[in-house]
């Protein structure tokens, strides 16, 4: 076996293992499907030229020629198509022509008048060509011309940073490797010239792969790992066809298997891996976008909120307003059923006006809204302001309620939003109350030195808190399980507020409780103004 048939040997199989190689990574990509085809040809011809080498007879030369024609004939096809598939040119019926044409000439190549037999040249059987052989060589040199012009003037119409332009260079290196290659086959039947272009067109093969693949996303590994596969199976191959003897056939057909098996592993891993990470980085990407997307949501919802709950504002004031004069008897007597059915009217409109507070308070905090009018004020006289409000409800109550305060010389006065971190205290004793059907409600505040700190502590008797509950008590939404059948109107939304506020102002605030139906303790505690 002469260098010629190993190199013909050689090209057939790298064409099988890249068309493979493309096919394997992405087979629903048109233009990968394009090359695909068009290696298959490749190989088609290499194997007639193969066959036509080594053939020991003229007429089993003339068979592998006919193989060898058709495969040669299709290549260029293929080749124009896959160009077209690249750089997405439509020209449908220009296809069909071009498709009719490989054909036409396909079966053209059967008849004498394309090739009357084979002769022996350069020590193999080579084609022995018609009159009209020639129209071959035109073919070829006219696909070659418009494949490799379209790349050209493509390869100036596309934009420097396209990757499109890089891919676009290896390809055009690609054809000019095959079609210049190629053409040296045509030299022996013109023109007494040895077909030495032979060995050059394996390029072809390697730089289209090259090409489609090296700026593929993350497929460079792949790519070093396949093509560094081919090259050492390739190489087995090589050494294969040399064999000297049997012993030495054999030990290198068992290199080969080794080398396939191993190859075929470490591409297969390699392109896991790489899939893998070709997956994360979509997931990645899919998940930024839907964060994207639900913050912008999230916000479009928080001023819907906003903006509601403010129209809802306006009316419950002015409920509040009219309930509460009609029972101090501004717009005339009333009986006692009127009384009471007005009296709950107010009590109602009180709530709403609670919650709808809330959530204006938790679309401001989401929003970042949130504004606070800082002022020193005094701890101790709000918390007696605020009981003082409380009153009524106290007494209706029936609770056992108590606020102490440490005397001596302690200045209560603590940096606040007076109107809002009044809200938080008169709802930490509301819920004190709403959540102790009967016993007592202890306030407390004390100033704690070693800490330096006032710590304000609320202690009920009532239903108390599951300690499963405790450590999200203060979250956006939480109520207790028990919490509904005491009050069954709560949102879930004060403490969550409460916490924030309490936090803008430097404070804390905990809630404890030794379990269900044991009440609980909640603790507030603030830094001192000035010097202390
Ligand atoms: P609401 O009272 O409107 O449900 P809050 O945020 O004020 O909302 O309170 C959240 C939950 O914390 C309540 O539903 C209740 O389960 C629990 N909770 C609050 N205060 C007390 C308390 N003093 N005793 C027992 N549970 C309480």
């Amino acid at each position: 076996m002469n260098l010629f048939s190993i190199s013909t040997i050689i090209l057939t199989f790298s064409g099988i293992i890249f068309s493979l190689i493309i096919y394997h990574t992405d087979r629903t990509n048109k233009v990968n499907r394009a090359w695909f085809f068009s290696c298959i040809s490749f190989s088609v011809w290499a194997l007639g030229l193969a066959g036509v080498t080594l053939s020991s007879t003229p007429d089993t030369a003339f068979i592998w020629q006919c193989v060898l024609d058709v495969g040669a004939i299709f290549l260029p096809f293929l080749f124009s198509i896959f160009v077209f598939e690249l750089l997405h040119i439509q020209a449908k019926v220009f296809r069909i022509f071009l498709l009719c044409s490989a054909i036409l000439l396909s079966l053209f190549s059967f008849t004498p008048f394309f090739k009357v037999g084979m002769m022996m040249r350069y020590g193999f059987e080579w084609v022995n060509p018609g009159p009209y052989y020639l129209s071959f060589l035109i073919y070829f040199v006219c696909y070659a011309v418009m494949s490799l012009g379209i790349l050209i003037y493509f390869y100036f119409k596309t934009d420097k940073k396209d990757i499109l332009r890089a891919q676009i260079r290896n390809i055009l290196f690609a054809g000019i490797m095959g079609y210049g290659g190629g053409v040296t086959n045509f030299f022996p039947q013109f023109f007494s010239v040895y077909p030495f272009g032979n060995y050059f067109v394996i390029f072809y093969i390697v730089f289209i792969v090259y090409g489609v693949l090296r700026y593929k996303a993350l497929s460079a590994k792949v790519i070093s790992a396949q093509i560094f596969s081919v090259a050492i199976v390739l190489v087995s191959l090589f050494s294969l066809l040399k064999s000297t003897d049997l012993t030495d056939w054999l030990l290198n057909m068992l290199i080969l298997v080794l080398v396939g098996v191993f190859s075929v592993f470490l591409v297969n891993s390699v392109n896991r891996e790489v899939k893998a990470r070709e997956k994360i980085e979509k997931l990645a990407t899919d998940l930024e976008t839907a964060n994207v997307r639900l913050t912008e949501l999230d916000r479009q919802k928080s001023e819907f909120v906003s903006f509601a709950t403010h129209q809802l504002r306006a009316p419950l004031t002015a409920m509040k307003g009219y309930a509460s004069m009609i029972l101090e008897g501004d717009m005339g007597a009333l009986s006692d059923e009127a009384k009471l059915g007005v009296s709950r009217i107010f009590d109602s409109a009180k709530t709403l006006t609670n919650i709808v507070d809330d959530y204006l308070n938790i679309t401001r905090i989401e929003l970042g809204t949130m504004k606070y009018v800082f002022d020193v004020i005094d701890f101790k006289t709000l918390i007696e302001d605020i009981v003082g409000e409380l009153k009524p409800n106290i007494e209706k109550s029936g609770l056992k309620f108590s606020f102490t305060a440490e005397n001596g010389d302690v200045d209560y006065r603590i940096t606040a939003d007076r109107d809002k971190f009044k809200q938080v205290i008169a709802n930490l004793i509301d819920n004190s109350m709403k959540y102790t059907p009967s016993g007592s409600v202890t306030l407390s505040l004390a100033f704690d030195r070693p800490k330096r700190k006032f710590v304000f502590t609320i202690k009920d008797t009532g239903i108390g808190i599951d300690p499963e509950v405790l450590p999200h008590l203060f979250a956006k939404w939480s109520r207790a399980g028990n919490a509904n059948k005491t009050n069954i109107k709560g949102t879930g939304l004060g403490l969550f507020v409460a916490k924030e506020i309490i936090t803008a102002h430097n404070g804390s605030i905990r809630a404890e409780s030794p379990g269900e139906g044991k009440g609980s303790t909640f603790i507030v505690e603030m830094e001192p103004w000035g010097k202390m």
